[in-house]
């Protein structure tokens, strides 16, 4: 097997393990009634088709077709196991932040009824680590998929999703846990300890 056949399989098997990960907390999330879905809008849902396709259409289409050629260029090892222990991390991470949000975790913006503020664990470090691991996967696909185009359109994607999002989603936080959110975010970083 080439290394770009293996690559492109590693990334293939990250994501269908990503989806897998969140259907029973789908599920979940499902059965809980939505006390304020006032962000779940047109907006939101542009956003997502847009994340939508940097980390799945485009990737995939590279992957099972490799287009656009003009954008390959020959992967290093050192990169491509790089991308499989980063994928590792944003799995295990992403899994971590579906076990602690729990029944509050939603796709879009939205408050649940008796929501509460969780800000242990893995939030107690950033107040967005289920995006940290977004950012994780977006880099591990640009480190699995020597192309140009399609390896950083995941960063792209997802990038436009948080930097539209974020400021909002705190927005409705605040508005939800008032102090308590207002203290939570003066003592973490967003998605990097520390950092930002
Ligand atoms: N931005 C968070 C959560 C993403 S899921 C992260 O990256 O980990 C989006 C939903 O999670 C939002 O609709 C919001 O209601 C909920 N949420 C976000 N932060 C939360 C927190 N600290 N405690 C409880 N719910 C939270």
């Amino acid at each position: 097997m080439s290394l770009i056949t293996f690559a492109k399989i590693a990334w293939a098997v990250g994501v269908v393990a990503w989806y897998v990960l969140r259907i029973p907390f789908q599920r979940k999330a499902k059965k809980q009634r939505v006390a304020d879905a006032r962000h779940r809008n047109a907006r939101e849902m542009t956003l997502l088709s847009i994340s939508t396709l940097g980390l799945g259409i485009i990737p995939a289409i590279y992957a099972a077709t490799a287009f656009p050629a003009f954008a390959s260029y020959a992967p290093s090892p050192v990169q491509v196991v790089a991308g499989v222990l980063v994928f590792a991390c944003a799995l295990w991470l992403f899994w971590r932040t579906h076990r602690q949000l729990g029944r509050y975790w939603s796709v879009t913006l939205e408050i649940k009824d008796k929501h509460q503020l969780i800000t242990s664990g893995v939030y107690e470090k950033v107040r967005h680590p289920m995006y940290s691991a977004f950012f994780l996967w977006a880099l591990a696909q640009a480190m699995l998929l020597p192309n140009f185009v399609a390896g950083p359109a995941g960063i792209v994607g997802f990038g436009i999703l948080f930097f539209f999002r974020v400021g909002r989603e705190e927005q409705m936080m605040r508005e939800a846990f008032g102090h308590e959110y207002d203290a939570y975010a003066a003592r973490t970083k967003r998605i990097i300890p520390g950092i930002y």
